[in-house]
């Protein structure tokens, strides 16, 4: 398998990137092709703004999505951008890894999907009409791949739980896994998050890697979080709305888009 890790913590020796080693290690013992993106070491540009089109008349109005599906189609996107989407068509697995900042990704790595997912590439694929709304949600370019998140935070497991302060993982994780990956076609497989990080030592650290390595050797056969697929019929269209008692009892909000059926 071609594997691609979207790595983002700004220090080569922080636990981030030692556990990054650890899975780059056990992958290619597995014979897996391994690539990474390390976007600090690269000095990855976060912004959107109109240095990223330069087909665009200078002073013109940047309307990001048109300007993005221009340059995408007319293969003008920035040398940095396409490098990205050309490794993204690469992969058949895609891993973003990440210390889990304000309940999110640290804004490099939020960059580079604002930057790396074109118009006509990541979205406003497929037809846009009142019987179809694009193909999006486990369609789309990236349909038939894989992704997973790999995330360290500093709060405890607990934290995380159903009554947990913070709020479920898999809801803060929600908007990335559904609507970062899931969007535009990947199969999500469970998030690893490595919790209460901050004082880890040598034996948590051992328990951890030797976590991950499982979870490297089993990529190919972990089932995926059963998100539906817009296009499966299970929504209507053009409101995007789960059909009425579809939902798993108790299930409401986030919660609703899984397919109990499938797992
Ligand atoms: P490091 O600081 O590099 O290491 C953590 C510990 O692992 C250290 O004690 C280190 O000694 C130890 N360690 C053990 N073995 C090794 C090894 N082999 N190599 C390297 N280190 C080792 N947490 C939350 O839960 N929710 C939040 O919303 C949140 N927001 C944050 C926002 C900011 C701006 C910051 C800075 C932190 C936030 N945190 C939050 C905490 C954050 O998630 C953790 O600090 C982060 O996940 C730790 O990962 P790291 O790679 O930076 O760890």
């Amino acid at each position: 398998m071609n594997v691609l890790i979207v790595f983002a913590h700004p220090d080569p020796r922080s636990l981030n990137a030692a556990l990054r080693d650890e899975a780059v290690r056990e992958l290619e013992a597995n014979g897996h092709e391994v690539r990474i993106s390390d976007l600090y070491r690269m000095e990855w540009k976060a912004t959107v703004d109109h240095d990223d089109f330069p087909d665009l008349p200078s002073g013109g109005r940047l309307r990001v999505a048109q300007a993005s599906r221009e340059a995408f189609a007319a293969g003008s996107l920035t040398a940095d951008v396409a490098g990205e989407i050309e490794k993204l068509r690469w992969a058949d697995t895609v891993i973003l890894q990440f210390p889990l900042w304000w309940f999110s990704m640290p804004a490099i790595l939020k960059g580079w999907i604002e930057r790396v997912y074109a118009c006509g590439f990541a979205y406003g694929v497929g037809e846009h009409s009142d019987r179809r709304w694009g193909d999006r949600y486990g369609e789309g370019n990236l349909a038939g791949r894989r992704a997973m998140l790999v995330v360290t935070a500093g709060g405890w497991e607990s934290h995380y739980g159903e009554r947990g302060i913070n709020g479920p993982i898999e809801d803060l994780l929600f908007p990335i896994t559904h609507g970062m990956l899931h969007y535009p076609g990947f199969e999500v497989l469970p998030a690893f998050v490595a919790y209460r990080v901050d004082r880890m030592d040598e034996a948590g650290f051992r328990r951890t890697a030797s976590d991950l390595r499982a979870r490297m050797r089993a990529l190919a056969e972990t089932p995926p979080i059963p998100y539906r697929h817009q296009n499966g019929g299970d929504y209507l269209i053009p409101s995007m709305e789960l059909r009425p008692g579809l939902e798993a009892d108790g299930d409401r909000g986030i919660r609703m888009h899984l397919d109990r059926s499938r797992g």
